[in-house]
């Protein structure tokens, strides 16, 4: 299907209310999106025959970091099944709109979810920590996540945290889910799931995320090189162990395909390089909407000029567009919730402004990630284990916007038109994988 009707028919479906922030047609997609791939199971087909899919997220786990001797479990799972040498992010590499991209299959600038922090001319502010705007549909409702494919298809599903889904997306929530709580420890949260493949097969989730947030911690607060990596990498390792033990307790352990991810990669970062930028102009000038690695840029009213000329083009260590004029690799600069001027960082450096840093009382991460999706550093992780899926398959580096593709077709669903295809995973698929029954 061609972009425009894919965003037309969004509308109508969406009453326009969710709409009034829609960007612009998005450009074609990369590759022809995947049609039905399998003969897709008919939403009559019972939910017993359905191999159920456990989509895990390390946030912020670096492919090279199993190659630091503290995964066995992860390791184990890789070789005995399927791995990328790393898997491309999507712009800006970011928690909250490479998860969006995971479970929909587009670029962040066609799901909406463009930034962690961001505007909407109709619906103001949005941030991590903000609850209300966290949970309000209105800022997701652009994108189908698969969980809502699932829900629609009568099937179930179920979340143990995962961005998107503590909002009702077009008037859709998983059968089970959580509000995020960053004090859930990794084993609580696989047993939450494991207690959630018990319910008898009728009500079981086809369909469950699991998400760990405790080595995205460690290396923001440390460094990706830390000790303490190791240590919270060992403790979600720990608890993938736990899941795997459960499953096969359960008989489900060759029964259960498992995609693990994470959402980025990263970089380590030092208070010796920021880029200060009301060192370039007054900071009354600007709204800084996100700082980091990657900056979003407003300039207030009648400074625009002003704002333009200190920031575009190339700095010592950062470099500025119009959103308009971003590279074309980057997908990214059409949704409306995309800042006027986009500032990337380069050579691990930060963009900061004096304000943000006295807010933190000076004190600046060891890590950080949002640079440039091309950065082999900002790569994600992909392993894939289960019926479906071969073994020691070692597959090359493919975009994130694929994974959705592969989910639909281990589901056994037609994917909705995105930006991604699933060819890049063919070769990692055994030939009868599909809808396949237990
Ligand atoms: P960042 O490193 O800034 O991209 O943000 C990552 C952080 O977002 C994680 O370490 C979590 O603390 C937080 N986070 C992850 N999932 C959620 C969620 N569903 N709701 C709110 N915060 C979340
Ligand atoms: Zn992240
Ligand atoms: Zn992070």
């Amino acid at each position: 299907m061609k972009p425009l009707p894919r965003f037309a028919s969004l509308c109508i479906a969406l009453l326009l209310a969710a709409c009034a922030a829609a960007p612009p047609a998005p450009p074609a997609p990369r590759a022809a999106a995947p049609a039905a791939i399998v003969p897709a199971a008919s939403a009559a087909t019972p939910t017993t025959a359905r191999i159920p899919v456990i989509l895990v997220s390390i946030d912020g786990f670096r492919p090279d970091y199993l190659t630091r001797g503290v995964s066995p479990t992860l390791n184990a799972l890789a070789a005995d099944g399927v791995r990328a040498i790393g898997m491309q992010a999507s712009f800006p590499t970011l928690t909250f709109p490479n998860h969006y991209t995971l479970v929909t299959g587009l670029y962040p600038d066609h799901h909406g979810i463009v930034a962690n922090s961001m505007n909407d001319p109709a619906l103001g502010h949005f941030t991590l920590s903000d609850r209300a705007a966290v949970g309000d549909a209105r800022w997701w409702n652009a994108a189908t996540p698969v969980w809502v494919s699932v829900e629609r298809a009568g099937l179930h599903s179920a979340t143990m945290f995962w961005p998107g889904s503590e909002a009702a997306i077009q008037g859709v929530r998983p059968d089970h889910w959580r509000p995020y709580d960053g004090t859930v420890t990794p084993d609580q949260r696989v047993d939450t799931v494991l207690h959630w493949l018990d319910l008898p097969p009728p009500q079981r989730p086809v369909f469950v995320t699991l998400y760990f947030d405790q080595v995205d911690h460690a290396a923001h607060e440390h460094g990706p090189r830390s000790p303490e990596v190791d240590a919270a990498i060992a403790e979600v390792d720990a608890a993938l162990t736990r899941l795997t033990a459960g499953l096969r307790q359960r008989g489900l352990l060759d029964r259960v395909n498992q995609v693990i991810v994470s959402d980025h990669g990263f970089a380590s970062t030092s208070p010796k390089r920021l880029v200060v930028l009301d060192r370039l102009l007054p900071a009354a000038d600007i709204e800084v909407v996100s700082s980091g690695a990657v900056a979003g840029i407003d300039p207030r009213p009648g400074h625009v000029r002003a704002a333009e000329r200190a920031l575009l083009g190339r700095h010592a260590h950062m470099r500025c567009w119009r959103r308009s004029a971003l590279p074309a690799r980057l997908h990214y600069g059409t949704h409306p919730r995309v800042p006027a001027i986009v500032c990337l960082a380069q050579d691990r450096w930060m963009i900061v402004t004096r304000a943000g840093l006295a807010s933190h009382h000076g004190k600046v991460m060891l890590g950080d990630h949002g640079y440039d999706n091309a950065d082999a550093d900002m790569h994600a992780l992909f392993i894939a284990n289960g019926p479906a899926f071969r073994a020691g398959v070692v597959l090359p580096v493919f975009p994130n916007v694929d994974v959705y593709p592969l989910l639909m077709h281990l589901l056994g669903l037609p994917p909705q038109p995105g930006d991604g295809t699933l060819a890049p995973l063919r070769p990692a698929l055994r030939p009868t994988a599909g809808p396949a029954t237990p």
